[in-house]
């Protein structure tokens, strides 16, 4: 079958809730995927950093192989032997006492919702369903009911209410409108260090500390959802860490895997984390043995690669690059560690077609918010191949 027999296949078949560029990919390895046709590309968008460790990583994929053999699901009914290992190596490597796994992002964010109002309700004595949770404009936070009552997006929350009540909007960067929204009945402000969906948005130097000052000061909690920045994307383990900042709760998923298999989890201290009774919250496939080797070897793979300080050093040179570039389009270009974007002027005509010609070039890239191109390879990618793709990256910015 060719390119187009797939797509036809693929449009007559499936729901239509994505419209992804036209390439259809057959397998890949580290920074480069291959389509059906045997066209080599250069991933820059690392399924929205999931595969941050770069494709079928060999290392990850062993560590599959071989528990896949062993034992795949035991649900949490009983214990198994991946689990401990995972829940220990993780907290190492953070420094949070504990953490819960669940599969997809969305479900790791539900678990902070739940876990922020059971604190809210148990330790700050919020009389029963009043507690609210502030949360920023242009947010992404995942697709569930519950997180779109919240989103500010039309495209993902006007044809899906009625809606979860419970959570206040706060501009993006604004500390002193969180602060006017804070009450006795607030118990978390959740919020992403960069917001990747919302078109790699940058808030202000200091808005993260200043945020994190505000919750100490009103008793209030801080959950960062990290699920794109986290695990070395922005040149640091955790992007909060680019302000010194410790939230209350840090939420992960994506590179959790190496993108091999859903992975997420949330991470508090016991005080927190130790709130969830037995049967209060769970999930059949959280926590199974699989999904711990996979993500045990995703994050032994992010230590012994050092993938954050790559992802610093290689992301700062990008970026430079990227800034030299003189184009009629191009209205900034921004970015830390390797999620960088650049955003174009409203009159280029839309991020799309420039996103069509990149592929054309052998450059997999996609638009954000209409205007905005993200460049986000893998964390493996080397200086070289950052130096292929400028010229190309160079000529499509320059395009008519
Ligand atoms: C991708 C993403 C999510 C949702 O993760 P899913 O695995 O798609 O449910 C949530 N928050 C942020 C910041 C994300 O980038």
């Amino acid at each position: 079958m060719n390119t187009q027999e797939y797509i036809a296949l693929e449009e007559q078949f499936g729901a239509h809730n994505y419209h992804p560029l036209d390439v259809v990919i057959e397998r890949a390895e580290g920074v480069w995927v291959y389509d059906v046709d045997g066209k080599k590309y250069l991933d820059c968008l690392s399924a929205y950093s999931a595969v941050n460790q770069g494709h079928v990583h060999p290392e990850i994929l062993n560590a599959m192989i071989e528990q896949a053999k062993k034992v795949t699901l035991t649900s949490r009914a009983f214990r198994n032997d991946q689990l401990p290992l995972f829940y220990k190596e993780f907290s190492e490597m953070t420094g949070y006492d504990m953490s819960l796994p669940m599969n997809s992002g969305a479900e790791a964010v539900e678990t902070a919702i739940k876990l922020a109002r059971k604190w809210a309700y148990r330790y700050k004595n919020v009389a029963r369903h009043q507690a609210e949770i502030i949360v920023c404009a242009g947010n992404f936070h995942g697709r569930t009911t519950t997180i779109i009552s919240f989103s500010t997006e039309p495209l993902y929350r006007d044809d899906f209410g009625p809606y979860t009540p419970g959570f206040l909007v706060a501009p993006y960067g604004d500390v002193e409108a969180i602060e006017r929204l804070i009450t006795s009945n607030t118990a978390a402000i959740l919020l992403e260090p960069i917001q990747g969906e919302g078109g790699v948005i940058i808030p202000p130097a200091g808005y993260l500390k200043q945020v994190a000052d505000l919750c100490k000061k009103h008793t209030v909690l801080l959950i960062a959802d990290e699920i794109q920045t986290g695990l070395g994307r922005t040149g640091k383990l955790f992007a909060s860490q680019h302000e010194d900042v410790r939230p209350d709760m840090v939420i992960v998923g994506k590179a959790l895997s190496g993108g091999f298999y859903p992975v997420s989890a949330v991470l508090a201290d016991a005080p927190l984390l130790g709130l969830f009774q037995p049967g209060e919250h769970g999930s059949t496939f959280g926590g199974n043995p699989l999904a711990a080797a996979i993500a045990r070897a995703s994050l032994r793979v992010i230590r012994e690669e050092k993938l954050a300080e790559r992802s610093n050093e290689l992301g700062t040179y990008f970026l430079e690059q990227l800034s030299e570039i003189s184009s009629p389009h191009v209205k900034e270009v921004r970015g830390r560690g390797l999620l960088i974007g650049v955003e174009l002027k409203p009159e280029a005509g839309g991020a799309r077609r420039f996103c069509v010609a990149l592929q054309e070039k052998g450059i997999l890239a996609k638009e954000t918010h209409d205007n905005v191109i993200r460049f986000a390879p893998p964390l493996v990618i080397d200086k070289d191949t950052i130096d292929w793709a400028l010229p190309s990256i160079r000529d499509v910015l320059n395009m008519k």
